[in-house]
């Protein structure tokens, strides 16, 4: 990340001089740092002749910090992303999304709201079942593709820039456990990422299937465990946008998603008008209970009680991962801004409110945060809380650029059963897909080594 970091004033420079390319030329860099530092002073020579050729230039993976946001310590200018990103999600849902920009989006919408679309526009109700029933039953991407529809209907559609809301597929990586992520490209030419995860083959009990999907294109909060925290924050998701990934899932297995987790990029809590929005859909439309959705958290002050008021049966899920606030500052350097007694304080008030047990995720980091000392430590910071708790314990997946170490298999017990000696209910996930890239934004990240930028070699050559 070094190489990057030195790079970005020479991304600005060109960010700035050519807004319509920041994107591309943010990739530029970032592939130019990771093949040779020595190119770096080459670039400027070599962007005249890549944005000439920029239909060599295709979509964006990588997210650049914004300027002032750097690894370390949380500061003043990770506070203003995270507002940023507050700000940005509370507006979402307010102005309409897409329909605010003029392009009114079909998926997301109830069914009441679909027939009254379609009287809206001068055709009877029933379209409005026709309409719900092609994106979701049929999964149609393409205003084209309803066929149930009169042909002069759907051209009237088109014309007025009526979209399904729907994704493309960019990409995706299959695990030989039957894990996949899917890489979707949306609307914007931005690219986020969702997981389906089967039951394992000799799984007994109804087949289920998971879908960890994203919130947010990158991610403010900086996790230092996390691929995605490693970049930048781009923009939250629109409600329409959640629930593509959740369909992409079921188109790709053929089966119905049984339970939804808020784990993949991005943190929910900061978009969570758009990630509550789509879970009404998810919920009512989809049928997926919502007993069957976590909403995972590293923690965003003030958002627990948000979280509350909106009286999901939905689980929250926060993320510990340490049982101190001196090194959970380390893991998580938000933590600074949203102390742990604070959120301990704030988890036990979302138990009295809604008398939903809440879970605490907590990822073991062989020399770091797994002593049998710590699962002690941890098990009291809950037991001091009056609220039924659990624990699920993830053993360290790894992640480039990272020095963490997975425990070994006997470490990861111990902890477990001192939590349970403690009386902490506890359980281990088993990882699936690791060798998928099953970590959070880790797919994100196999694009972002291999970004899709044709010819800079030979660019790089002709300089
Ligand atoms: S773990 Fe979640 S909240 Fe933390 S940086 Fe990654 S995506 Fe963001």
């Amino acid at each position: 990340m070094n190489l990057v970091r030195d790079l970005h004033p020479l991304q600005n420079l060109f960010c700035n001089t050519r807004n319509a390319t920041l994107v591309s030329c943010s990739r530029f860099a970032h592939r130019a740092c990771r093949q040779s530092h020595s190119l770096a002073p080459q670039l400027g020579r070599n962007y005249q002749s890549l944005v000439a050729g920029a239909g060599a230039v295709r979509d964006a993976t990588y997210i650049p910090r914004k300027e002032g946001v750097s690894d370390g310590a949380w500061k003043q200018a990770d506070a203003e992303a995270v507002e940023e990103a507050l700000q940005d999600g509370a507006r979402i849902v307010k102005d309409g999304g897409l329909a605010s920009k003029g392009a009114e989006v079909l998926l997301g919408k109830s069914l009441e709201e679909l027939k009254e679309f379609a009287e809206s526009r001068g055709q009877p109700k029933f379209r409005g079942q026709q309409l719900q029933d092609g994106l979701v039953k049929n999964l149609i991407r393409d205003i084209g593709e309803f066929s149930n529809l009169p042909k002069a209907w759907r051209q009237e559609l088109l014309d007025s820039g009526v979209k399904t809301g729907r994704s493309e597929l960019f990409g995706k990586s299959e695990s030989p456990d039957g894990t996949v992520k899917l890489l979707l490209k949306l609307h914007d030419g931005r690219v986020v990422e969702a997981v389906g995860i089967p039951p394992e083959k000799d799984a007994k009990g109804p087949q289920r299937l998971t879908a960890c999907i994203s919130s947010q294109v990158g991610c403010p909060m900086r996790c230092t465990f996390c691929a995605t925290g490693k970049g930048g924050f781009a923009r939250n998701l629109m409600p329409h946008e959640i629930i593509d990934q959740v369909l992409h899932i079921q188109e790709y297995f053929g089966k119905r998603v049984s339970n939804i987790v808020f784990m993949g990029m991005g943190e929910p809590m900061l978009n969570l008008p758009s990630v509550m929005s789509a879970h009404g859909f998810i919920n009512k439309t989809l049928g997926i209970g919502a007993r069957h959705i976590t909403i995972s958290t590293v923690g965003v002050p003030n958002t627990m009680r948000k979280l509350a008021d909106y009286d999901t049966q939905a689980t929250l899920a926060i993320s510990l991962h340490a049982p101190t606030q001196s090194l959970r500052e380390t893991l998580v350097p938000s933590a600074r801004a949203y102390p742990l007694e604070a959120i301990m304080h704030d988890a036990e008030a979302y138990f009295q409110a809604t008398s939903r047990r809440v879970s605490f995720e907590y990822t073991l980091i062989d020399g770091v945060n797994a002593t049998t000392e710590q699962a002690k430590q941890l098990a009291a910071l809950i037991r001091a809380r009056d609220m039924a708790a659990h624990v699920n314990l993830i053993p360290w997946n790894p992640v480039d650029e990272s020095d963490f170490k997975r425990p070994s298999r006997n470490a990861v017990f111990r902890f477990k059963n001192t939590l349970e000696a403690c009386n902490i209910s506890a359980s281990i996930r088993i990882t699936r897909g690791l060798d998928a890239a099953a970590a959070c934004g880790q797919l994100r990240n196999i694009y972002q080594k291999n970004p899709l930028i044709e010819g800079l070699e030979s660019h790089a050559a002709a300089a």
